[in-house]
């Protein structure tokens, strides 16, 4: 048995990823200030091998006794939450990566960063490989983001290259689940939400620019398995199944049974025209690869959610 913390443990991701380590048999550390994750999402967790911090990672953190594992997942992460908090999600990136590093040097843990595909920014490289170098707009409002993100990995390799920290890199693409909020501006909590309402999913552009959807079991699966391997070089998560926004929603309207059109509104600025991950390197290093359907992951996602906490307040 070993001891994970895992940060943001409280969020969607990271609820998903301390239930898999528990179930494993595993301690788990869950350090959260509830940001944009909530209580709700671990309430089921209550065990003596679970205990949860409420604290913010951009103020230092200690942590008592062995660790061994460090799942690195805080940050505001939907576009709505990053460029509500842009300072914020600068800071998480920076200060709460080079706290979390600090840990993980001191107790000698092995160290995982949930970077993202954001990385590679509008990729002009389709799929997208781990050696692409992005291209990405520092300044747009999308910018905090993916720039945190970016720095965030460049610090974890300057502890593996100079401290001699264990550290690797996991670049997560597009992930779906039970736990989202409704209100996130995700495309898949948002299309739930409109559908099961019998409301217009309202898909940005003309819809036609691609996304990857990994059911999030698959995902914290392939966490695990990061986590557990040798690596230390970027490796990227997600469901190689590539959908325009249009198919997703249709794919939605027909999972919900729903009754809704589609309405087209103005795309986001600096929206990505495709996304996809070359998952070559995870198939031969970890031997993962995603096993649930898109279809399967929304009935699923439905079923585990209920439609009340899909559809949430104030809708
Ligand atoms: P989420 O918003 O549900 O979870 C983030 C968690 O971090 C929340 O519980 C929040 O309260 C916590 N947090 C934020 N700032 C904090 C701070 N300063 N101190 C302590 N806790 C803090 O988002 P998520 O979708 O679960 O994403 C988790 C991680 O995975 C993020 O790092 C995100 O960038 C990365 N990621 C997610 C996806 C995805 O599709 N969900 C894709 C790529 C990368």
């Amino acid at each position: 048995m070993s001891t994970c913390v895992v940060t943001g443990g409280a969020g969607f991701l990271g609820s998903h990823l301390c239930e898999l380590l528990l179930e494993r048999g595993h301690q788990v550390i869950c350090v959260d200030n509830l940001e944009t994750g909530s209580l709700q999402n671990i309430e089921h967790l209550r065990s003596a091998e679970f205990r949860f911090m409420d604290h913010d990672i951009t103020e230092f953190v200690e942590i008592e006794g062995p660790v061994d594992f460090i799942y690195h997942l805080a940050s505001p992460a939907s576009p709505i939450d990053y460029q509500r908090l842009p300072l914020q999600t600068l800071k998480v990136g920076s200060y709460g990566t080079h706290h979390m590093l600090g840990v993980a040097k001191f107790t000698r843990a092995r160290f995982l960063i949930a970077s993202t595909s954001e990385v590679y920014g509008d990729p002009e490289i389709h799929p997208q490989p781990e050696d692409y170098w992005g291209n990405v707009n520092p300044i747009g409002p999308r910018g905090v983001y993916d720039e945190a993100k970016r720095y965030a990995e460049a610090l974890t390799m300057a502890y593996h290259r100079q401290q001699g920290v264990d550290t690797c890199i996991a670049r997560i693409f597009n992930t779906y689940g039970s736990r989202m909020r409704p209100h996130d501006g995700r495309a898949v909590p948002t299309f739930l939400r409109q559908a099961l309402q019998d409301k217009p999913l309202t898909v940005f552009g003309e819809g036609s620019q691609t996304r990857s959807f990994c059911y999030v079991d698959d995902l914290v699966r392939g966490l695990i398995a990061l986590a557990e391997s040798d690596a230390h070089l970027p490796v990227n998560l997600g469901n190689s199944d590539e959908y325009t926004l249009l198919q997703l929603a249709e794919a939605v309207i027909e999972v919900s049974g729903a009754r809704s059109e589609i309405v087209y509104e103005a795309l986001p600025v600096d929206d990505p025209k495709v996304r996809q991950p070359d998952i070559t390197k995870a198939r031969e290093l970890l031997g993962w690869e995603p096993q649930v359907e898109l279809r399967d992951g929304l009935r699923k996602t439905i079923d585990e959610s209920g439609v009340e906490r899909l559809v949430g307040a104030n809708s």
